[in-house]
């Protein structure tokens, strides 16, 4: 097929764009670095269990932009589950996030919601608090030693005077009720798509190639990582990395719910994914006798390791601005998604960016 503009990259963000171009009536080339589509929301079916591992960490689908939910909605449908998190503190388990629940189990006290505010302006309450749940769990997430993480955090950590605990306060949330991958498949089934894998595109001098050839000329989208399409010609953008170990248990249930954080630095993992919880409508599921956890590690990110969290200071800010502006040289190329734009996304920001650029 002959084409009109070119996806480089497909995550979400891509898949997106790719979509809203082919409905508009341009022929679109999907290129993909990775074996499969879907980027990091891909997800992988044990097939004795039938459990959908999520490859790269827990993802529940959550938004409250309406054009978002109303886009992917005409794709999947979702299964209406509501995301709730626990935190093991010494090995007692409390419901996240900071509430009536956690507070009272914590202090074993019995507060009314108007008297959380005035429990929590106290010093000794809010730090207490915020060693317990914060300070370790901070410390593993960005690779710092506890000591280094400022109190002054707890500030900014939102107190709920009620018993809500629900993870999101978006009331939009779910997981695809048949699974993640198919919301790219279906995205990407258009005419008007055709969808190359294994197939990095690269950039030399201000051409777009792939595999040493030049791509045509042609509206270029892409969603990799903005320093590698540049090789990273003013050093890496740093990152934070994770490591999963993933593990099929024979019990029907580790730990009776889809993530538990463990908030001590001296847990050595940021927490336990336990994936069948993700689809409680899915009977064969849940009552296998076996189940899938994974434990997460955070750590620093180095060449050749997956990017996770983008490390937002003055120094990565510089450095991005700088690729920016070589990017901004590039004749029809624009640069989005969560590598290029070297931002954490949600899926819904990231499709709403796609949903917003001018096409
Ligand atoms: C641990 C973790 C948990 C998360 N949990 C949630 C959650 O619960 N809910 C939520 O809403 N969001 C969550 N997110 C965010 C979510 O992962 C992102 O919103 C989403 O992955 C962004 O999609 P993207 O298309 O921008 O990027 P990606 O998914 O990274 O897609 C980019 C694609 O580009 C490809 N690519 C790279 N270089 C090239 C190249 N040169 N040529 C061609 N292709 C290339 C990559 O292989 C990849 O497939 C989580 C993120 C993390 C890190």
């Amino acid at each position: 097929m002959s084409i009109d503009c070119i996806v480089a990259g497909a995550g979400i963000w891509g898949c997106t764009v790719a979509r809203r171009l082919a409905e508009s009536g341009r022929r679109v080339l999907v290129l993909e670095k990775r074996p499969v589509v879907g980027g990091n929301v891909r997800c992988e079916i044990d097939e004795e269990t039938g459990i959908e591992i999520h490859s790269y960490g827990s993802h529940i689908f959550h938004t409250h932009i309406p054009e978002v939910w109303e886009f992917v909605n005409r794709f999947i449908k979702f299964n209406g589950y509501q995301h709730k998190v626990l935190a093991n503190y010494e090995g007692r388990i409390y419901y996240l996030p900071l509430g009536l629940a956690l507070i009272n189990k914590f202090f074993g006290v019995e507060l009314k919601p108007g008297e959380v505010a005035d429990f929590m302006a106290d010093e000794a309450h809010s730090k207490a608090i915020f060693d317990a749940f914060f300070r370790g769990y901070t410390s593993k997430q960005w690779g710092k030693p506890p000591e280094e993480i400022d109190d002054s955090i707890i500030k900014r950590v939102p107190v709920r005077s009620n018993y809500d605990v629900n993870y999101f306060n978006d009331y939009n949330q779910g997981i695809p009720l048949t699974g993640y991958n198919s919301l790219f498949e279906r995205l990407l089934d258009h005419p008007n798509i055709e969808v190359r894998c294994n197939a990095a595109v690269e950039l030399d001098g201000a051409t777009l190639k792939l595999s040493g050839e030049a791509l045509p000329a042609v509206p270029t989208y892409y969603s990799g990582p903005i320093d590698a399409l540049f090789g990273y010609r003013f050093g890496h953008l740093p990152w934070r990395t994770l490591r999963f170990e993933t593990e099929k248990l024979d019990v029907k249930d580790y730990q009776g719910t889809s993530v538990v954080n463990y908030t001590e630095a001296s847990v050595p993992y940021t927490r336990i994914h336990e994936f069948k919880h993700y689809h409680p409508e899915d009977a064969a599921v849940m009552n296998s006798p076996k189940t899938i956890i994974m434990r997460e590690y955070s750590a620093t990110w180095r060449p050749g390791d997956e990017p996770y969290y983008p490390v937002d200071n003055t120094e990565s800010r510089e450095l991005l601005a700088k690729y920016q502006a070589e990017a901004a040289k590039v004749p029809n190329l624009t640069v989005g998604g969560r590598l290029g734009g070297y931002k954490y996304y949600d899926m819904d920001k990231s499709i709403e960016s796609a949903l917003n650029l001018a096409l």
